[in-house]
Parts: C-alpha cells; structure tokens; sequence
C-alpha cells in the first residue's frame, strides 16, 4: 500500500474478525453502546461459524453447535428464554439403551454403571486433586466402584470394561479430544457445567437463531440493531499489523486494508494454532504463543443419515452401541476399517423424525474426513445391520451429510479442551483472553470460546467472551473520553 493510500485510509473504533457467536455478540455490545464506527471481517460467505443450521427439505440440520447446554448463568437461555424459542431435546444422554448383538445388556446394569460414571464426573474435588490424565483418573476409580458394587462377578466386570470402552468415546465427544488420556483430569473440573436442562434446542431454525436473538431481530426484527451492515463477508483476514502508535492496520487476502484504534480476534484456538505466526506482524509475544500451543483444540465430526422411513421404534432414544472384541472382529473383516470403532451410537434428532445422527470422534474424527461419502455411507451401513439388522428392515439412506470441522480452514477442528501440559504450565483460556497493549492502549484482543476459563467449547463461552471483550472497549474508550475531558 502506498504512503498515500495509508493516510486516506479511515480509521474505525474497532474491527471484529469473525463472525461466529463471538464476533456477533461482540459487535451487538458495541453497538448498543454506541460503538458504531466499527466493522466485522469474516472469512467465510455466511455468519455463524461453528453455528451452522443447514436446511434440509425445509428442517434445519445443526452441523455444528446444537443445543443450549444448561440454563443456570447461560447467557443462551437468558437471552431465550422469554422468546418461546427453546424447547427440551429428545437427546439425553443418560438415557440411551445400549445394544450388542453378541452380549446381553441389561437395562438396569447399564444404568448403574452410567451413574457411577456420572458421578465420577461430577466429584469435581476428586478431579481437582489428581495430577493425571481424566482417562487414568476414570479408570482407576471406574475400576474400585464397580468392584465394590459387583465383586467379582465375571459377567459383569466384562460388561463394565465394555462400558468403559463407550464412556472413552462419550468423554471424546463432549470434550473434543482424540483420547481420554489426552485430556486434564484436573483441567476439566474448571468447566462449569450450567445446573438445569442440558439438552434444549431452537425450534425452527435451529442453532443459527441464537444469532438473530443477539442482533435483535427476535422477537421483533423492526428493532434489529444494524450490524449486518457492519459484516464484510469472504474477507480473510491475512494479517494484522498490531503494534504500531497509530492504530492496527488489517490486510486481507483480497489486497483490502483496514485501518483501526484495536482488533478484536474471534477466530478459532485452530486458526491461531495453525496460523499465528502469519497472522500477526510482528510476532505475538511468547506467553500468548505458549497458551495456544498447550491449550488443546480437537475434531468431532457429525454424520447425518436420512431415511425414506423413520425405521426405529419411539422406544429406544438412540443407540448406543456397545464393541465386544467379537463385534470389532466381524466389522474389520467385513470393512477393514478401523475408524468404525470409534463411532458410539446412533441417535434421533429433533427436527426430523427420518434422520439420524451419527457422531465420529476421537483419533479418527479427523482422518475420515478425507473419505467419499460411499466408503462412509457403506461403513455405517454395515453396522446398523450387524447392530439392528436382525430387528429391523433398514432402507439405505436418501441423505447423507457430514461435518469436516479439521479440514475446515476457518476453524481447523471443533473446539477446544483442557491438555494435560495446559494444567501443569497453568496455562487458561484468561490467558489467552489477555488483551496486548500498545502506549498502555489495548490495540489486539482475544475472544472466542476458547478464551473461557470456565465455559470453554461452548457458544454461551463464546458469546460471553464477545461481550467480555466488547465492554473491555468500552470501558477503555469511556476512561480515555473522559480522562481527556479533565
Ligand atoms: C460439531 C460441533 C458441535 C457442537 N455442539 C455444541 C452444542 O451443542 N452446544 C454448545 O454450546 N456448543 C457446541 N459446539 C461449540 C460451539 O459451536 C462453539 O464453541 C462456538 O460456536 C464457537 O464460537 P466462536 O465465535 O468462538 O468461534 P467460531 O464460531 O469459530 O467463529 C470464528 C469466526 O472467525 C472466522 N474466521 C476464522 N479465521 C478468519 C480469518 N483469517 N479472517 C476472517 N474471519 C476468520 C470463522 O469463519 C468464524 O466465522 C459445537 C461445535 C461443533 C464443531
């Protein structure tokens, strides 16, 4: 850019980059604040980021945040719960009957050992006292309680380390960690879980409408604030030159320039991971570079199969599968596939009654992204067959669509989690969220649900920190205002 080009150039209050949940709430609590002279730069050509409702034969299909989880201190459900929005999932996690086709699982046993497991969980001094991996610390204590409950009845102590095999993949999934070892057993009792229902989804439009309930376009949209208009859609942000006296100057891969007081980063701990040393000029210091690189962000993928029918009784909520060694013998020698292992279950989805929802997590969530859809749907297949084939008559499926969060170059994975090295360097996501200064200015900040100490890997995380961040501006820019009055 020209001398010439860069002293015409504006400069704004703030630029927001990314609009997920993060940049969106960030910039609704500029606005209402008068904050007005601002812009949000996003990548990709819609909103929402990790928020992804994507319509199917008029249903919307979350591909990636889904549920409100909790309503105690969520701002999700503060924000919705007077709009008539939000409704109880069918999901519900303790709740699932598990199938093998070559054990018999009883209900009753099985409820038992999800409570013991629950309850594991939920002992979060236990957690906190531990210095291991939450995989080593289930395990051990997994272990003592069943044999306390069950002695030594060799029936079920089988069952239990099958059990234990799907509790791995559940812990995968919620925590978005390719093992349970991978995982900080210490880290993750700082998450919060919010007390209330756990399960509660959008009606209608699905996820995505939480975003128009930031903007304000629910309940009536003639009193929307007007950020869309602030939006710059397939603006990549390439880098962002912070540390200069005069503003923060942001270049994206189309050859715009932008120009402003500070820069509020809402993009993904992937994108940092991946990007940061491009992204930044000059380099970020090496605290904040240490805090992206120990705090952990992984892959969860979701799979969505539509049926010509609705083929499964009401009775079951889903089907959670259990991987007996016999099982896993006769799916590899059918497919040879591995990364059919990793696939926990089968489940109903609000808002279609012929879909359903298969999660993909752990070491291969990543890797199967690379597959064709046939080798995919050809997998899933075989094992709802082996599974339920012998109660059902199953269709193939009309639809198959499917997530690729890693492969996903504005998000680079799904969400973040709490790494054993994290835990012992004491490294948090307030870290990352520290704000970097110029003359005393804060010229780069951080949201993001990564930068959550508490309520990470959500989008009541993440909205929270757009509107930490926001308020942070204001607060600066009030004080400056009114230092300069003096
Ligand atoms: C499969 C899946 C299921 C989930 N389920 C739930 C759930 O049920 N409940 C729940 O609470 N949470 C859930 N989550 C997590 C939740 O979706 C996220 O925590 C939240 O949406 C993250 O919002 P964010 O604003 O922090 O980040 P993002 O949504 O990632 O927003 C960042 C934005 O920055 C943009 N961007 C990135 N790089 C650039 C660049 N260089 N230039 C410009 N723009 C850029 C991106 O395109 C994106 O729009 C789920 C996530 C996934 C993936």
């Amino acid at each position: 850019m020209s001398v010439k080009a860069r002293q015409k150039m504006e400069t704004l209050d703030t630029i927001i980059v990314g609009a997920g949940a993060a940049g969106i709430a960030a910039g609704c609590r500029l606005l209402e604040n008068n904050v007005n002279n601002i812009i949000v730069l996003e990548a990709k050509n819609r909103i929402g980021g990790r928020i992804y409702s994507y319509e199917v034969d008029g249903s919307f299909l979350d591909i990636g945040g889904q549920w409100c989880h909790g309503q105690e201190n969520n701002i999700v459900y503060l924000l919705s719960k007077e709009l008539d929005i939000l409704s109880l999932s069918i999901n519900c996690y303790d709740d699932y009957k598990m199938y093998s086709p070559t054990l018999s699982l009883d209900k009753k046993l099985i409820d038992d050992m999800l409570e013991i497991a629950f309850n594991i969980e939920r002992d979060k001094n236990g957690l906190i006292s531990s210095s291991g991996s939450f995989g080593e610390y289930f395990i051990n204590r997994f272990n003592s309680e069943i044999k306390q409950k069950f002695g030594h009845d060799e029936q079920k102590l089988v069952i239990a380390k099958l059990f234990c095999d799907w509790y791995h993949k559940y812990t995968a999934c919620l925590n978005a960690c390719p093992t349970w070892f991978d995982l900080s057993a210490k880290g993750s009792a700082c998450y919060e879980t919010c007390k209330g229902d756990y399960y509660l989804h959008f009606r209608n439009k699905g996820c995505q409408t939480i975003l128009d309930v930031l903007m304000k376009k629910i309940p009536n949209p003639a009193d929307k604030l007007l950020l869309e208009d602030k939006i710059h859609l397939n603006k990549s942000v390439a880098s962002i030159n912070w540390n200069n006296a005069n503003g923060v100057l942001v270049h994206c891969l189309d050859g715009s320039s932008y120009k402003a007081k500070c820069v509020l980063v809402t993009a993904s701990l992937g994108v940092l991971k991946k990007m940061h040393t491009k992204l930044f000029v000059p380099e970020l210091p090496p605290y904040k570079v240490r805090v992206i690189n120990e705090l952990g962000f992984g892959t969860v993928n979701k799979i969505f199969l539509k049926f010509p029918v609705r083929w499964w009784s009401d009775d079951p909520k889903g089907i959670s599968i259990i991987w007996t060694d016999e099982d896993k013998k006769f799916i590899s020698k059918k497919n040879g596939k591995k990364w059919l292992e990793d696939i926990f279950g089968f489940y109903p989805i609000d808002s279609h009654c012929n879909i359903l929802l298969v999660w993909i997590v752990g070491e291969e969530a990543a890797s199967v992204e690379h597959f064709s859809d046939d080798d995919i749907l050809q997998g899933l297949m075989s094992i709802l067959q082996y599974y339920m084939g012998n109660k059902y008559n199953i269709p193939n499926p009309t639809v198959l669509l499917r997530s690729r969060w890693f492969s996903d170059s504005q998000s680079f994975g799904s969400y973040s989690y709490r790494t054993n090295a994290s835990e012992d360097l004491k490294l948090f996501g307030s870290d990352l969220a520290k704000p970097l200064c110029v003359n005393n200015k804060p010229v780069l900040l951080f949201a993001g649900e990564a930068t959550s100490d508490c309520h990470y890997s959500t989008i009541h995380g993440a909205i929270n920190s757009g509107f930490r961040e926001a308020e942070r501006i204001i607060d600066f820019y009030k004080d400056t205002e009114r230092k300069s009055k003096l």
